[in-house]
């Protein structure tokens, strides 16, 4: 039996970090999103390698590196991150983002590629939040800066990190503020966690109770003031599941089929300017866990369209 080739997807290590009965976060929803991906063949799943402490430095600070690596966190600062210090904890925040910097490489020269997990936006660089340890889609951002800058220093790749997840990119958008290769854009909860949010290149605050409509619509806007403001080449987007309606921590009203809208949105506006886009999952806490895996379910789904748009245009070029 042949290999089925298809959207190269890419996960850290299963089960690295293990939680106290109860805890608040939905570990067990990474291994039933692998499980549903198993029906589906063309979504390729890659185990990934973690991230170095060097990738992780583009972002983040040697200190604080240090003190995740070596367990010397304090108390306050695992209470930040929301969890206690393990070595699974370590393991499991490279392995994550070491899975998006290869959807990132990946997408560069594929079109699409994204990450089981990562999109853990509230990391600053010396410190974790929210459940975020390292902020993947930030080092990911810098690491492609690099590799692109070997052959072209006088021109950097730029990059658009939209941001929908129902909380803010408050770290990615603290990391690049005054940068202006990379523009954040965030839509979020406005009375939603964080409590005091960052001013990324552009926030849309929504109201609680936000529908498919209006969502869709502020998107569009976003959108278009996105693109009256920067041109990027690559673009990296969290698809979080947590403005979904079933969502315990999310305060938004949207449906399954309004964020398969939304989904789609953003990888038709990225696939009409042939930008390459590399998307993670971030947050999501259903009451009940199988719904917040069905919106992923949804967002692979699409992913592997537009990947095979990709496919069809890189073929009528080279026929
Ligand atoms: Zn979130």
């Amino acid at each position: 039996m042949g290999t089925i080739h298809g959207v190269k997807v890419f996960y850290a290590t299963p089960n690295v970090q293990k939680l106290p009965p109860g805890h608040r976060f939905p570990m067990g929803k990474y291994e039933i999103l692998r499980e549903r991906l198993d029906a589906w063949p063309q979504i390729e799943r890659i185990l990934s390698r973690p991230a170095s402490d060097g990738e992780l430095a583009l972002v983040h600070s040697p200190d604080y590196i240090r003190s995740v690596v070596q367990g010397t966190l304090s108390q306050a600062a695992q209470r930040e991150i929301g969890f206690a210090w393990t070595p699974g904890m370590v393991d499991r925040a490279r392995g994550s983002s070491g899975a998006t910097i290869q959807a990132a490489r990946t997408a560069l020269t594929e079109g699409v590629s994204g990450n089981l997990a990562g999109g853990t936006h509230h990391a600053y660089p010396d410190k974790g939040s929210g459940f975020c340890v390292f902020n993947d889609a930030a080092v990911a951002a810098r690491l492609m800066q690099a590799e692109w800058a070997r052959d072209r220093p006088r021109a950097p790749l730029r990059v658009a990190i939209i941001d929908l997840d129902v909380h803010q990119g408050n770290g990615t958008a603290r990391i690049f503020q005054g940068d202006d290769t990379v523009f954040t854009l965030s839509l979020h909860g406005a009375k939603n966690f964080p409590f005091r949010k960052e001013a990324g290149d552009l926030d849309v605050e929504l109201p609680d109770g936000t529908r498919d409509e209006a969502y869709l619509e502020a998107l569009e806007q976003a959108l278009i003031t996105l693109e009256s403001r920067f041109e990027p080449q690559w673009v990296i987007y969290l698809a979080g599941a947590d403005p979904h309606e079933g969502d315990r921590l999310g305060r938004l009203k949207l449906s399954f089929d309004g964020l398969e809208a939304r989904d789609r949105r953003v990888f038709e506006w990225a696939w009409q300017r042939r930008l390459p886009l590399t998307f993670a999952m971030a947050g999501g806490y259903g009451h009940d866990i199988h719904q917040t895996v069905q919106v992923q379910v949804n967002t692979f789904g699409v992913a592997l369209d537009y990947w095979r748009r990709w496919q069809n245009l890189r073929q009528n070029a080279t026929s």
